[in-house]
């Protein structure tokens, strides 16, 4: 029987990890097949305070496991195939392991960016495609860059790369765009933003140096065409791990965990929840590594209530 429980290895889970060793809880951490996280799939990392020269996202989440290894947490890799969180003690069924029992459970699976699924996109991850215009919209100063999807995100990230970049073309499947109005309007007055509405994706266009351009059928006329660009950042949603809780626990209407503001705390007495897993808004590195110390601290104080 273990006092807590934690699944899911990027900042959040490793930060609340380090946090409940170094209070003596001695936690399981079970990571998935993900290890690290969304920042294993970034090159640079250069916002995550503490590093001025920046931090490659591989070595700052294999720093954040060795501390928390330093204080005594322990590491298991295998996928939880379900969960029993109809009564405490948490029962999980983990492959390889077999059934886990734990007083408190810290659920901090994080987020997957979805992809266009197209050719050369999965092994320019990192080398010119990207999900985190925030991570890595810096690299593109100067430069073209696409941004795919037609919601919030989309144009959220157009607007922000206008920072930095020489033009922003941004390219959707549709001539209606998801994204509300204010979204809408921002983006139409950025003169850096051009549209190429009507269009899907088929093909990222590489050379030896890296992306160059997507190729795109245009829905009207049945043409290929290529945009050029270096960059093109993909923001066609994320969704969260939660699948493997389904039914088990409250969460918003596209599978986000809910939490009461200002907590960790889900319904569920003894089970927190924290970085992306919980978090549709900030999606930072260092947002889910703060509500990861406040999982381990929430969940400490319960162990501490239950001993009183
Ligand atoms: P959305 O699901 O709202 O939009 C996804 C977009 O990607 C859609 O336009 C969709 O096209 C397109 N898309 C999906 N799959 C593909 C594909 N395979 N190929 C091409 N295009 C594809 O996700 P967002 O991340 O934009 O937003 C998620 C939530 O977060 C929303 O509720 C949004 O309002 C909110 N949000 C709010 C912000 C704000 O208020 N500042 C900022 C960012 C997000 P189609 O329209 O054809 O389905």
């Amino acid at each position: 029987m273990y006092k807590s429980v934690i699944v899911g290895t990027g900042p959040a889970g490793l930060t609340a990890a380090i946090y409940l060793a170094r209070a003596n809880m001695r936690p399981l951490v079970i990571e998935g097949p993900e290890p690290g996280g969304q920042l294993t799939t970034t090159t640079e990392v250069e916002n995550f305070p503490g590093f001025p020269e920046g931090i490659t996202g591989t070595e700052l989440m294999e720093n954040m496991r060795k501390q928390a290894e330093r204080f005594g947490a322990e590491f298991y890799t295998g996928w939880v195939k379900s969960v029993d969180l109809s009564k405490r003690p948490f029962k999980l069924q983990v492959e390889g392991k077999g059934e886990i029992v734990s007083e408190t459970l810290i659920i901090s699976t994080g987020a997957s960016a979805k992809y266009l699924g197209i050719p050369n996109e999965k092994e320019n991850i990192g080398r010119g495609i990207s999900t985190c215009a925030t991570c890595d919209g810096f690299f593109f100063r100067d430069k073209e860059i696409i941004v795919v999807g037609g919601g919030d995100s989309a144009l959220e990230e157009a607007n922000f790369l206008t920072r930095f970049a020489s033009k922003v073309t941004l390219v959707h499947r549709r001539k209606e765009l998801r994204a509300s109005k204010i979204m809408q309007d921002r983006a139409r007055s950025n003169e850096k933003i051009r549209w190429s509405l009507d269009k899907t994706p088929v093909e990222v266009v590489i050379d030896e140096s890296g992306v160059t351009g997507l190729k795109v059928l245009n829905n009207s006329t049945g043409k290929v065409e290529v945009i050029q660009a270096n960059g093109i950042f993909v923001a066609v949603g994320h969704h969260p791990n939660t699948s493997f809780l389904i039914g088990q626990i409250n969460t918003d209407d596209n599978g986000y965990i809910l939490t009461k503001p200002g907590t960790t705390e889900t319904n569920i007495p003894g089970v927190f929840a924290c970085g992306d897993v919980q978090d549709s808004r900030y999606r930072q590195a260092i947002t889910a590594a703060g509500s990861g110390s406040m999982a381990a601290i929430d969940s400490e104080k319960f162990m501490e209530s239950l001993e009183q």
